[in-house]
Order: C-alpha cells, then structure tokens, then sequence
C-alpha cells in the first residue's frame, strides 16, 4: 500500500469542528487508495498554556517534568482524532510517542530523534488500520523518560515519520497556504512559492520562519522526503501549497528568494577582555557548557592588548548568559570590566541561493534598510544568507523594505 504522512499544526486541530475537517482530508486519502500516518499538534495554544503552568510551578524547572507535562497536549488531539475518523468508519488509532516508541536522545526539552521502529505500526496496518494516528513532537528516551523535540517539533517528528515508513509524501497541513517570500503576518506583499529548494528552507527556518521546524527541513533534505506545505482551510486541491526540493527542481532561482526574521533577540557586549589566545574559547566554551545558543559574534578591534566581545542570544537566555559569564569570572576562568545586554533588537535576514553567483547582495541590503533610517548593529554573513542585528521597533519597516528592495512581490 502507498503511505502519506499528513501532519495536522496547532490551528488545523483547534476544536473539535476543525479535527472533523481535516479528518475528512485524511478519509479523502484511505478512500484514494493510501494508507496514512497523521501527526498532531497540540490545539492552538495548549502548548503555551502547559508551559505557562510548568514556569509558574517552578521557575528552574525540571526538564523531565517539562516534558512530561507539555507532551501531553499532543496526546490529547490524538485520541480525539483517532475517534473522529473511527467515527466516520475509518480504521484509526492513535500512538503516543512511547507506544511506537519513538526513540530519542536525553536532552530534555529538545530531543533529537534517534531512531523510529516501523514494525509496531505497520504490523497494524497489515491487520487492516488503516490511519495511524501519531502525537507529535514527543518521544521516549533511553531511560523510558518522555522527551520533547523543541517547540515546532511535530513538523520533525512528520518528516521522520516519512522517512522511516518510506511515505511517498510528507504534506505539512498549516495555517497559511504554503511558504512565502516572508511572512505574511508581517507583509501583504508576501507571495507564495510554488517551490523552494531545501538548502534556502533551511535557511529561512533557522533565521526564524517558524512555518517549519529547522531540524524536520534538515530531515528532509537527508532522507530525500518529498514535502509540501499547505493550507488546512483551504479546499482541496491535488497541487496546492509549496514544494520543498532540491535545488536542480527549480527552473529559475532569484538572487534573494526569502526575508526572515527572529523577534527575540538579544546583543550582549563584554567589555575589555583580553586580546590573546583562548580568551574567545574560554568564554564561548563557558556559555556553550551552559547551553546558550550564541548566535552572532563580533570581536572588535584591539587597544593596548584588550578587545570587546559582543555576541548575540534569545533574550530569554539572557540571564543565564550573565549568570555564567559573572560566574566564570569570579572563578577567575576570564575577565572583562563590564557587560552590556541590549535587549531591544531583532535579527532580519535575506537568503537566496542565487548569492552564490552574485555579488552586491550585501550592498544592496544595507542600502535599504539605510533609505529608511535603520542602524545596523551586527552583520553576519554566509553563502546564502545576510543577517544584520537592528532595534526592535523596526522590524516590520526592515522586512517590508527588504522585500520591496529585492522585488520579492514580483513573481520569480
Ligand atoms: P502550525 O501550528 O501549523 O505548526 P506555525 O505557527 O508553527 O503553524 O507556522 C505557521 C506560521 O509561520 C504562519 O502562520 C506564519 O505566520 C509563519 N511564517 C513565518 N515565515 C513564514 C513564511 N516565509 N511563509 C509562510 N509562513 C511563515
Ligand atoms: N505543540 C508543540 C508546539 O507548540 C509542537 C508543535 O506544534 O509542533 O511547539
Ligand atoms: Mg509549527
């Protein structure tokens, strides 16, 4: 039998009436001749709500019992999904991460997938179900703990469902109608793509277009999984949403293809450390050690053998940013005079693989985003992408003035 994985996001299970919607989807599938996989989310805003509930009990909490609690949101639209197609006669059951049991690593709140046995659920299958019904985003550790895959996480847990299963596709049912040349939250001048290549995906979604979870693009790109996002309110149509590929899939590439942007960012700066080997492996090892996600880093120049080093992180890892730092210096492991946090910036980014072959990106960029009076703070570059740290305030004006600069609501 053919297998599709169709992966059902926050709003697309949001009330019952919703679930019965896209349960119809899945049934249109069985009755086409496939046997699916569906992977859900937590109902729109449950998940925040149990992590509301985790920080209030206990600030410094427990990663495992993180898990344990924001897991269960997941668990709950399962069962509710798996009756609703048994409601309309459709062989379903639901599996929750353990039962399959999704093997993952022990980092608690954001587990790596390791690996997913097949023979449980398609023993099942060959019994005659005819939808296996999967909650998200959760699996099991060695030591038989629930473990969570980081927030976004059911998009991976799809995409590694296709690929273990050999699923013809993974179709990632969403709240918009597929990815866009940035988010159309943010700009009505956004426009859909028809396809994107996994390598600018990727890129989009690890500098913030939270449409899908980085790790699951990166997945795909591995396993070869064909994917496409799409809209779950949207009727059906065989060929709707974007396609997700590789690049030699696309006929023509634009130099920029993609704006992102990252809400939360934070730009830390010590000041006057010492200019000399390791200085930079003490610090960047120390926070490492204390697993903040250092983003950007800058070292400035050097005056009589002292420098600023200045990086950027979530703001919500700030304080443990400086708890470490401040920590790592009373030990006397290194040394600065001060620490500056400017909490108040965002990251907005261009991607494109047509940079590879084209220069003046980087010129371009600072020159619109300097026609509307925004400072840039930090710039990083790659093959593939330009980033700039700027206030927060003009995040919308950036991404809107990078957009129009590169002419992204021109079809491509
Ligand atoms: P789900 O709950 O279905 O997983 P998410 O909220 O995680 O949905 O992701 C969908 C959202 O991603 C959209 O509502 C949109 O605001 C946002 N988004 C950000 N960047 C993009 C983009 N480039 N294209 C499409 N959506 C984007
Ligand atoms: N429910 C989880 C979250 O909100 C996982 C997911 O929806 O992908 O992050
Ligand atoms: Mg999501």
């Amino acid at each position: 039998m053919p297998l599709l994985v169709m992966k059902f996001g926050g709003t697309s299970v949001a009330t019952l009436d919703r679930i019965r919607r896209v349960a119809k989807r899945v049934g249109r599938e069985v009755a086409n001749g496939y046997d699916v996989i569906v992977i859900v989310s937590a109902m729109a805003g449950k998940t925040n709500e149990l992590v509301g509930w985790v920080e209030e009990t206990s600030p410094l909490f427990d990663a495992r019992e993180y898990d344990a609690v924001v897991s269960s949101g997941e668990n709950v639209t399962a069962g509710l999904m798996a009756l609703t197609l048994q409601e309309m006669d459709v062989p379903a059951r639901s599996w929750q991460g353990w039962q399959v049991p999704l093997k993952t690593s022990p980092v608690h709140a954001a587990a790596r997938i390791e690996e997913i046995p097949t023979d449980n659920i398609n023993a099942k299958f060959a019994e005659g179900m005819k939808v296996a019904v999967v909650a998200g985003f959760q699996g099991v550790t060695e030591e038989g703990r629930i473990a969570t895959l980081g927030r976004g996480g059911s998009d991976t847990t799809a995409v590694a469902f296709a690929a273990a299963f050999g699923a013809e596709r993974c179709d990632i049912y969403t709240d918009v109608d597929g990815v866009y040349t940035t988010d159309p939250r943010i700009s009505q001048k956004a426009r859909k793509l028809e396809k994107i290549a996994f390598e600018e995906m990727l890129e989009l979604a690890s500098l913030g277009a939270k449409v899908l979870q980085t790790r699951s693009v990166e997945l795909a790109m591995r396993y070869k999984v064909p994917l496409r996002v799409l809209s779950s309110f949207e009727e059906y149509d065989p060929n709707a949403g974007t396609l997700v590929c590789d690049e030699e899939e696309i006929m023509e590439s634009n130099v920029v293809s993609g704006v992102a942007y990252s809400r939360d960012e934070a730009k830390v700066t010590l000041v006057s450390v010492a200019d000399r080997p390791g200085v930079a492996s003490a610090i960047f090892g120390t926070l490492s050690e204390a697993a903040v996600n250092v983003d950007m880093i800058i070292q400035n120049i050097s005056e009589e053998g002292r420098t600023d080093m200045t990086f950027s992180c979530p703001t919500n890892q700030v304080a443990r940013a400086d708890r470490t730092v401040q920590d790592a210096r009373d030990k006397g492991l290194i040394n600065f005079h001060d620490i500056v946090v400017d909490n108040d910036v965002c990251k907005v980014s261009v991607v494109g693989i047509g940079m590879r072959s084209h220069t003046g990106v980087a010129a371009k960029m600072f020159d619109a985003l300097s026609a509307e009076g925004i400072n840039i703070k930090v710039i990083t570059t790659s093959e593939i992408k330009i980033s700039v740290l700027v206030d927060r305030k003009y995040l919308e004006l950036a991404v809107q003035a990078l957009h129009d600069a590169f002419g992204l609501e021109k079809a491509g």
